[in-house]
């Protein structure tokens, strides 16, 4: 296993996140398979284990647990998280003193290795940033008491929301987890983020490694490319080899499903095999075949003579995102984007169009956006479209 060091910790550099546990034939968790995962992981020397009050309805934290009980309480480090992010809009209200005593009970712990305020987004932000809710206070008054050991949080938001968060809270922060791999890189602005919390000192840790899967299986052409480059290394393993050789985190967590998973990982985690020059060109080949994605480039040319005020680039990325894999934390980020500022809220006046370097039908794709946030059609649908006006197009330009 490889490890990393942090403060006087030496920390796996895989961490089993336990947010897709396995399930039995009816739905539920199969705590026999989840015991031979967590057997398989101890016995490669995994030692970080990271759950969250929601996460299977929140029977994760318990399962997990159940199965790291059979262990010294020394010889594993255990994550969990504040759910602060559902605190939002008033339709929940989940109190820091009952929620945590809830999760060292369901986690039979007297403390937590590792305590994360959970999802900070554009939405969370109004809840965390409000100092009436007196959450910091109770948490820092806990690592006092020896019952958190490490403080940080989880991220969602676009880098001026995690700016805007560490320059609130920062100073007690000890790590951030984000939303990091080869697509997020540029697609949600991760190298910003990775450079951000270098600036403010605080280590990254990674979430989403393989982008919830989409970054495991490809296309047989791109799987084959990749397998002749690398015959003896799994799919899934490209993703992580590029963590470790470009943004190079503290901590990678991967949600893994079942044994299967479990033993490829812990194989890639055996040793370190940098990817070359070459191999990371392919990877960017990758990510731009795996894209239907609005060649947007973020410059912001557009912006300043939309006469509705629109974030165009930001809706773009957003776009770009659900194109990838629908995600509750883009339709969140949508959301907050506040009253006449959405898709929907374009008049197709063409501005943008006329000031875009990269060409871009601009009201066309955020007419496909507003489409899509509405339900009215799935992104599989507006892909197709987006794909057939294209060959329209050049069928036009012969
Ligand atoms: S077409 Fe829409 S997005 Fe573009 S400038 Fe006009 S109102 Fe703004
Ligand atoms: S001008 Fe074009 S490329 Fe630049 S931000 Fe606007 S849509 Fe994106």
């Amino acid at each position: 296993m490889l490890y990393n060091d942090f403060q006087d910790l030496k920390l796996s550099a895989l961490g089993f996140g336990a947010m897709r546990l396995p399930l039995d034939t009816q739905g539920k968790i199969d705590q026999a398979e989840l015991d031979r995962m967590v057997d398989a992981a101890m016995a490669a020397g995994v030692n970080y284990y990271d759950t969250a009050y929601p996460y299977h309805g929140g029977l994760s934290e318990v399962a997990l647990c159940a199965s790291l009980a059979r262990y010294p309480r020394e010889s594993w480090h255990l994550a969990d998280k504040f759910p602060g992010h559902q605190n939002v809009k008033g339709v929940k209200h989940f109190v820091p003193e009952e929620v945590f005593e809830d999760q060292l009970r369901k986690c039979g712990v007297e403390y937590f290795d590792f305590y994360l305020l959970h999802n900070v987004n554009e939405s969370s932000l109004a809840w965390y940033a409000n100092p009436d809710n007196h959450y910091m206070d109770y948490f820092l008054a806990q690592k006092a008491a020896g019952r958190i050991r490490h403080l940080g949080f989880s991220c969602h938001a676009a880098p001026a929301g995690l700016e805007r968060f560490l320059a609130l809270y920062g100073e007690h922060m000890e790590f951030c987890q984000i939303q990091l791999n080869y697509l997020d890189w540029t697609l949600q602005d991760a190298e910003q983020k990775v450079s951000i919390l270098r600036a403010a000192g605080i280590p990254v840790w990674v979430m989403e490694p393989v982008r919830g899967g989409r970054l495991a299986h490809f296309d047989e052409a791109t799987e084959a490319k990749l397998r002749a480059a690398r015959p003896d290394e799994s799919i899934p393993a490209w993703a992580f080899r590029w963590l470790r050789t470009v943004p190079k985190p503290t901590m990678i967590l991967s949600g893994m499903s079942n044994l299967a998973q479990m033993q490829d990982n812990l194989k890639t985690f055996s040793e370190d095999r940098p990817l070359s020059g070459e191999e990371l060109a392919l990877l960017d080949e990758v990510a731009a075949s795996l894209a239907r994605l609005i060649p947007c480039t973020g410059c912001r040319y557009c912006c300043a003579g939309c006469p509705k005020h629109l974030d165009i680039p930001t809706m773009l990325a957003m776009a770009n995102d659900m194109a990838v894999s629908a995600s509750f934390n883009t339709v969140a980020r949508y959301t907050a984007l506040g009253e006449g500022k959405h898709a929907g809220d374009c008049i197709s006046c063409g501005q943008c169009v006329r000031a875009c370097p990269q060409k871009i039908d601009v009201p066309a794709e955020l007419r496909r956006l507003d489409e899509c946030m509405r339900g009215q059609k799935t992104w599989e649908e507006i892909c197709a479209e987006r794909a057939a006006a294209a060959e329209a197009l050049k069928k036009a330009a012969k």
